[in-house]
């Protein structure tokens, strides 16, 4: 057999690594019984790349004005801050970027990010991601924090931080950080944590949690349902009443991405549907997260209810956007 890494038209591969402490939470290292296993341990299903899926589900390099800057909603932009995790999920979206060649941003590239924001007006909130931004060291991620807020002053930016580092490696939170991304973030700083099941809910993630919400960044959730992981009303209703109690609030669950190698992590979005109404009757109206999905060729996010999935016609669920406007999602049932 022909290895795939001497083909260039094939995906580039997603590098398998984990921080020990999140491994430490497994309880079998067999992906098929385990949902910290699935997360982290690469298995053949990565292979099994299908005609509809891309390394760039959301074509976030079509919406990239500069360098490292996603543009895709008029108010709002996604910073690529550094490509390195502390843990490579296996059900990772952005594969194009991820653990790829990239680095962390360049000074320069930063300063004609800042430049852009500076000129766009209407932006007024940046979301720092990655790969994970907290990769970087504390002062490298509040320089990124000054430089972008210094070329828009006197407007008042608001920061998301979007990360997976309470979850995989809680010890990388402090006090410390927290009130330097208060100080830095001017006190507009919020962070977007990715929490899949209650597993990883550990007293260390509440303390990580506790660093951030005392020091007033409230903290919310994207969950991504994932067959095998979490696409289980008991499973799902401990992890957003758990959430709860942490003090994150459920915000997304994401469908999943049509991303290169992850179709065995998908479910149907009926299957999504039917756990939110069982959801509903369980928990507390705070504890839901809105159910959506991101529009593959980068139409944007699309919140998914029995209302907005208008059925199935040739293979595909037609979406109904805000607009009125009808999108298409591949059927895989
Ligand atoms: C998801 C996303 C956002 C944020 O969308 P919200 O609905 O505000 O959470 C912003 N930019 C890009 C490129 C995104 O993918």
């Amino acid at each position: 057999m022909v290895s795939r890494d001497l083909l260039p038209e094939n995906p580039p591969h997603l590098p398998v690594g984990s921080s020990r402490y999140y491994l430490s939470l497994a309880a079998s290292l067999d992906p098929a019984r385990d949902p910290i296993a699935a997360q982290t341990v690469r298995t053949d299903a990565e292979d099994v790349v299908l005609p509809h899926e891309s390394v760039d589900p959301l074509a976030e390099a079509r919406f990239m004005p500069v360098p490292r800057l996603i543009h895709r909603y008029p108010n709002r932009v996604l910073l690529l801050a550094c490509e390195r995790c502390a843990t490579y999920c296996r059900h990772c979206f952005r594969r194009h970027f991820t653990g790829q060649s990239g680095g962390q941003i360049k000074s320069e590239d930063l300063a004609r990010v800042a430049s852009y924001v500076g000129k766009h007006l209407e932006i007024d909130e940046v979301l720092i991601s990655g790969g994970d931004p907290l990769m970087l060291d504390d002062e490298r991620l509040v320089s990124i924090l000054d430089a972008i807020q210094a070329a828009v002053d006197p407007r008042a930016l608001l920061f998301r931080i979007a990360t997976r580092m309470p979850v995989v490696m809680p010890k990388r939170i402090t006090v410390t950080l927290a009130k330097r991304l208060r100080e830095h973030g001017k006190g507009r700083v919020w962070v977007v944590t990715q929490v899949n099941h209650p597993r990883e809910m550990t007293p260390a993630f509440a303390q990580a949690i506790a660093c951030f919400v005392d020091q007033g960044i409230p903290v919310l959730n994207q969950a991504v349902l994932l067959r095998g992981v979490n696409n289980d009303v008991d499973v799902l209703a401990e992890l957003f009443g758990g959430l709860l109690r942490a003090r994150v609030k459920p915000y997304y669950l994401f469908q999943g991405d049509l991303a290169a190698g992850t179709s065995h992590f998908r479910t149907t979005i009926d299957e999504g549907l039917d756990l939110m109404d069982a959801l509903r009757d369980r928990l507390s109206g705070m504890a839901m997260p809105t159910y959506a999905v991101d529009l593959p060729d980068g139409g944007g996010k699309i919140v998914l209810t029995r209302a907005t999935v208008q059925g199935i016609r040739d293979g595909s669920y037609l979406l109904l956007d805000r607009a009125g406007q009808q999108h298409r999602y591949p059927y895989e049932g």
